[in-house]
């Protein structure tokens, strides 16, 4: 059973039904064709963030990971690939973009130092962030996620902002940024596309919550018990969100 907010244990229940399927679809083929379980990542880490207001130029994209040390591994390995269309190239380590402090639940401070990376072709370069922190955040995908999750349960930006013991103003504008209906919509799209390749008959047992923003958290939430459950994944649930949403848990802001 997945740690987790309200929605989790009744996703995990449906998860760990017991059925006679053998486990992921082949997502290359784009079927629905049951295969053996596996370990190997099929979200490759090709996440590129993008939207508009982003301090990254188109040249220098950054990449979402599920975390450093699979980076680690498949840089090494020759795995990830160039993001630039056309380009074919693959990544190899270069050195390590700029140390971040973020913030995580309470008072407790992460470390970052993402990794950069380097195209063996156009020699173009990118960060690779992992998904337990946001693009440009200062709080870590657990806090952002974790607030939300409050939202979705009807709580307003005050009281979010005392149990996260963040400023009003900083809660207002991560809610505002949340629940633009567009914005709720590519979560929820993001989520189903995860959700179907890992685990279709999940998806077709959700039920469709009342709100949107509730909606797109339970689809991505079950996306992420999925994952671990089928993939083995043993990143906390908020981390694979973020794998899922691209890093993108609340919309550009404007
Ligand atoms: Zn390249």
């Amino acid at each position: 059973m997945c740690p987790g907010p309200w929605w989790c244990g009744f996703v995990s229940a449906i998860i760990a039904a017991p059925d006679d399927r053998a486990g992921v679809i082949d997502w290359r083929s784009g079927g629905f064709a049951h295969l053996r379980p596996t370990r190997d990542d099929p979200f490759p880490a090709r996440t590129v963030v993008d939207h508009p207001g982003a301090s990254w130029s188109p040249e220098h994209p950054m990449i979402v990971v599920r975390a450093v040390e699979w980076a680690e591994q498949a840089l090494g390995a020759g795995e990830i690939g160039c993001p630039h269309l056309g380009c074919g190239g693959t990544l190899t380590r270069w050195g390590y973009g700029r140390r971040r402090r973020v913030r995580r639940l309470g008072a407790q401070i992460l470390d970052v130092r993402p990794r950069r990376a380097r195209c063996t072709r156009c020699a173009s370069t990118q960060i690779l962030l992992p998904a337990s922190v946001q693009p440009r955040l200062a709080d870590t995908t657990e806090v952002i996620g974790t607030a939300l999750a409050s939202k979705a349960d009807g709580h307003g930006h005050r009281r979010i902002a005392t149990e996260l013991d963040r400023s009003p103003s900083t809660v207002r504008r991560w809610m505002r940024r949340a629940t633009r209906n567009a914005h709720l919509q590519w979560l929820r799209q993001r989520g189903s596309q995860a959700l179907i390749r890992l685990d279709p008959d999940t998806f077709n047992q959700l039920p469709r919550a009342a709100s949107p923003l509730r909606d797109a958290l339970t689809v991505l939430t079950a996306a992420a018990c999925s994952a671990r459950q089928r993939l083995g994944f043993n990143e906390p649930l908020w981390t694979l969100i973020g794998l899922h949403a691209h890093g993108r848990l609340l919309a550009a802001p404007t």
